[in-house]
Protein backbone atom coordinates (compact mmCIF):
# COMPACT_ATOMS: atom_id res chain seq x y z
CA UNK A 1 0.00 0.00 0.00
CA UNK A 2 1.30 3.03 -1.01
CA UNK A 3 1.07 6.31 0.93
CA UNK A 4 -1.44 8.67 0.65
CA UNK A 5 -0.77 12.11 0.20
CA UNK A 6 -2.61 15.53 0.27
CA UNK A 7 -0.89 19.29 -0.76
CA UNK A 8 -2.94 22.21 -0.11
CA UNK A 9 -1.92 25.59 -0.19
CA UNK A 10 -3.16 28.99 -1.54
CA UNK A 11 -4.20 29.38 -5.21
CA UNK A 12 -0.49 31.00 -6.33
CA UNK A 13 1.70 29.13 -3.79
CA UNK A 14 3.43 27.39 -6.43
CA UNK A 15 2.35 23.37 -5.66
CA UNK A 16 2.10 22.94 -9.20
CA UNK A 17 6.07 23.40 -9.44
CA UNK A 18 6.84 21.99 -6.53
CA UNK A 19 4.40 19.22 -7.49
CA UNK A 20 6.07 18.85 -11.04
CA UNK A 21 9.93 18.91 -9.16
CA UNK A 22 8.88 16.06 -6.73
CA UNK A 23 7.71 13.71 -9.81
CA UNK A 24 11.42 14.40 -10.80
CA UNK A 25 12.55 12.93 -7.93
CA UNK A 26 10.45 10.35 -7.51
CA UNK A 27 11.23 9.35 -11.45
CA UNK A 28 15.12 9.33 -11.01
CA UNK A 29 14.83 6.98 -8.38
CA UNK A 30 12.42 4.95 -9.85
CA UNK A 31 9.60 5.11 -7.22
CA UNK A 32 5.68 5.07 -7.71
CA UNK A 33 4.25 8.09 -8.01
CA UNK A 34 0.75 8.67 -8.63
CA UNK A 35 -0.86 11.98 -8.89
CA UNK A 36 -4.15 12.38 -8.70
CA UNK A 37 -6.41 13.90 -11.69
CA UNK A 38 -9.19 15.92 -10.32
CA UNK A 39 -12.67 16.93 -12.34
CA UNK A 40 -13.51 19.92 -12.24
CA UNK A 41 -16.26 22.37 -13.74
CA UNK A 42 -14.37 25.56 -14.03
CA UNK A 43 -13.21 26.14 -17.53
CA UNK A 44 -9.86 25.22 -18.71
CA UNK A 45 -7.09 27.86 -18.70
CA UNK A 46 -4.04 28.79 -21.68
CA UNK A 47 -2.25 25.59 -21.72
CA UNK A 48 -3.88 23.03 -19.67
CA UNK A 49 -4.83 19.72 -21.11
CA UNK A 50 -8.20 17.92 -20.49
CA UNK A 51 -7.02 14.75 -19.08
CA UNK A 52 -3.38 15.84 -17.64
CA UNK A 53 -4.23 19.07 -15.91
CA UNK A 54 -7.74 17.99 -14.78
CA UNK A 55 -11.03 16.46 -16.37
CA UNK A 56 -13.01 19.42 -17.69
CA UNK A 57 -16.90 18.05 -17.37
CA UNK A 58 -20.05 19.62 -17.10
CA UNK A 59 -21.76 20.84 -13.70
CA UNK A 60 -24.33 18.25 -15.10
CA UNK A 61 -21.87 15.34 -15.27
CA UNK A 62 -20.76 16.73 -12.14
CA UNK A 63 -24.05 15.58 -9.70
CA UNK A 64 -24.44 12.55 -11.72
CA UNK A 65 -21.20 11.42 -10.40
CA UNK A 66 -21.66 12.53 -6.80
CA UNK A 67 -24.64 10.24 -7.05
CA UNK A 68 -22.99 7.57 -8.28
CA UNK A 69 -20.33 7.80 -5.34
CA UNK A 70 -18.06 8.08 -8.07
CA UNK A 71 -15.51 10.93 -5.81
CA UNK A 72 -13.75 10.12 -2.97
CA UNK A 73 -14.01 14.18 -1.56
CA UNK A 74 -15.77 16.64 -4.05
CA UNK A 75 -15.51 20.87 -3.20
CA UNK A 76 -17.24 23.70 -4.55
CA UNK A 77 -13.80 26.22 -4.01
CA UNK A 78 -14.29 29.92 -4.51
CA UNK A 79 -16.18 31.42 -7.06
CA UNK A 80 -18.86 28.05 -7.01
CA UNK A 81 -16.78 26.14 -9.37
CA UNK A 82 -17.01 21.97 -8.59
CA UNK A 83 -13.53 19.99 -7.91
CA UNK A 84 -14.03 16.37 -6.92
CA UNK A 85 -11.05 13.40 -6.30
CA UNK A 86 -12.08 10.78 -8.71
CA UNK A 87 -12.24 7.28 -6.34
CA UNK A 88 -11.35 4.26 -7.88
CA UNK A 89 -8.02 5.09 -9.91
CA UNK A 90 -6.41 6.83 -6.61
CA UNK A 91 -7.51 3.47 -4.57
CA UNK A 92 -5.88 1.41 -7.30
CA UNK A 93 -2.98 3.36 -7.57
CA UNK A 94 -2.64 3.27 -3.49
CA UNK A 95 -3.18 -0.35 -3.65
CA UNK A 96 -0.61 -0.70 -6.42
CA UNK A 97 2.13 0.88 -3.80
CA UNK A 98 2.13 3.56 -5.35
CA UNK A 99 2.26 7.02 -3.46
CA UNK A 100 -0.30 9.26 -4.13
CA UNK A 101 -0.77 12.56 -4.12
CA UNK A 102 -3.99 14.83 -4.32
CA UNK A 103 -3.31 18.48 -4.83
CA UNK A 104 -6.60 19.76 -3.22
CA UNK A 105 -8.56 22.76 -0.93
CA UNK A 106 -8.90 22.36 2.69
CA UNK A 107 -12.04 21.48 2.62
CA UNK A 108 -11.10 18.35 0.72
CA UNK A 109 -8.53 17.55 3.07
CA UNK A 110 -10.69 17.35 5.86
CA UNK A 111 -13.06 14.86 3.79
CA UNK A 112 -9.65 12.84 3.09
CA UNK A 113 -8.27 12.75 6.95
CA UNK A 114 -11.75 11.68 8.20
CA UNK A 115 -11.39 8.65 5.71
CA UNK A 116 -7.81 7.92 5.64
CA UNK A 117 -5.93 9.04 8.93
CA UNK A 118 -3.04 7.75 7.95
CA UNK A 119 -2.69 10.19 5.35
CA UNK A 120 0.08 12.65 5.49
CA UNK A 121 -1.18 16.25 5.36
CA UNK A 122 1.19 18.91 3.75
CA UNK A 123 0.58 22.46 3.58
CA UNK A 124 2.52 25.02 1.52
CA UNK A 125 2.78 28.40 2.76
CA UNK A 126 3.95 31.73 0.69
CA UNK A 127 6.75 33.90 2.27
CA UNK A 128 3.69 36.35 2.52
CA UNK A 129 0.68 38.02 1.66
CA UNK A 130 1.91 40.70 -0.96
CA UNK A 131 4.13 38.19 -2.79
CA UNK A 132 0.85 35.61 -2.66
CA UNK A 133 -0.92 38.54 -4.87
CA UNK A 134 2.17 39.22 -7.18
CA UNK A 135 2.37 35.55 -8.08
CA UNK A 136 -0.88 35.52 -8.74
CA UNK A 137 -0.80 38.42 -10.46
CA UNK A 138 2.04 37.29 -12.89
CA UNK A 139 0.54 34.48 -13.77
CA UNK A 140 -1.95 36.05 -15.65
CA UNK A 141 -4.65 33.81 -15.73
CA UNK A 142 -7.29 35.41 -13.52
CA UNK A 143 -9.17 38.48 -13.97
CA UNK A 144 -8.50 40.72 -10.68
CA UNK A 145 -12.55 39.71 -9.40
CA UNK A 146 -10.92 36.21 -9.17
CA UNK A 147 -7.66 37.21 -7.78
CA UNK A 148 -9.90 39.06 -5.16
CA UNK A 149 -12.09 35.77 -4.16
CA UNK A 150 -8.91 33.46 -3.95
CA UNK A 151 -6.93 35.86 -1.44
CA UNK A 152 -9.72 35.65 0.85
CA UNK A 153 -9.88 31.99 0.28
CA UNK A 154 -6.30 32.06 1.18
CA UNK A 155 -6.71 34.26 4.19
CA UNK A 156 -8.93 31.35 5.64
CA UNK A 157 -6.98 28.48 4.06
CA UNK A 158 -3.77 30.18 6.13
CA UNK A 159 -5.81 30.60 9.33
CA UNK A 160 -6.49 26.73 9.21
CA UNK A 161 -3.28 25.43 8.42
CA UNK A 162 -2.70 24.14 11.47
CA UNK A 163 -4.49 21.17 10.95
CA UNK A 164 -2.17 19.84 8.29
CA UNK A 165 0.82 17.81 9.76
CA UNK A 166 3.61 19.72 8.05
CA UNK A 167 3.54 23.41 7.39
CA UNK A 168 6.18 24.34 4.32
CA UNK A 169 7.25 27.89 3.37
CA UNK A 170 8.02 28.04 -0.76
CA UNK A 171 10.30 30.72 -0.70
CA UNK A 172 10.59 32.57 -3.83
CA UNK A 173 12.78 30.59 -6.12
CA UNK A 174 13.21 27.74 -4.43
CA UNK A 175 10.32 25.48 -5.01
CA UNK A 176 13.29 22.34 -5.73
CA UNK A 177 14.01 23.04 -2.22
CA UNK A 178 10.24 22.96 -1.25
CA UNK A 179 10.23 19.52 -3.14
CA UNK A 180 13.32 18.39 -1.41
CA UNK A 181 11.91 18.92 1.97
CA UNK A 182 8.04 17.03 1.10
CA UNK A 183 10.34 14.05 -0.37
CA UNK A 184 12.25 13.59 3.53
CA UNK A 185 9.37 13.91 4.98
CA UNK A 186 7.51 11.47 2.75
CA UNK A 187 10.53 8.74 3.27
CA UNK A 188 10.49 9.24 6.70
P1 LIG B 1 -7.32 25.92 -9.58
O1 LIG B 1 -8.62 26.46 -10.12
O2 LIG B 1 -6.34 27.03 -9.28
O3 LIG B 1 -6.73 24.87 -10.47
O4 LIG B 1 -7.64 25.23 -8.18
C1 LIG B 1 -8.33 25.91 -7.19
C2 LIG B 1 -8.29 25.13 -5.88
O5 LIG B 1 -8.96 23.89 -6.00
C3 LIG B 1 -6.86 24.79 -5.42
O6 LIG B 1 -6.77 25.08 -4.02
C4 LIG B 1 -6.76 23.31 -5.67
O7 LIG B 1 -5.87 22.70 -4.77
C5 LIG B 1 -8.18 22.88 -5.41
N1 LIG B 1 -8.50 21.59 -6.01
C6 LIG B 1 -8.07 21.06 -7.18
N2 LIG B 1 -8.57 19.85 -7.38
C7 LIG B 1 -9.35 19.57 -6.30
C8 LIG B 1 -10.13 18.44 -5.90
O8 LIG B 1 -10.22 17.42 -6.58
N3 LIG B 1 -10.79 18.54 -4.72
C9 LIG B 1 -10.72 19.64 -3.92
N4 LIG B 1 -11.38 19.61 -2.77
N5 LIG B 1 -9.99 20.72 -4.25
C10 LIG B 1 -9.32 20.68 -5.43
Amino acid sequence: MGKLVVISGPSGVGKGTVINILKDIYQEKKEKLYLSISCTTRSRREGEIDGISYYFITEEEFKTRINENDFLEYNQYGTGKYYGTPKSVTLDYLNKGYDVILEIDINGYKQIKEQFPECIGIFIMPPSRKELYARLKNRNTESEEVIKTRLETAKEEIKNRHIYDYIIVNENNKSNVTADKIYKILKK
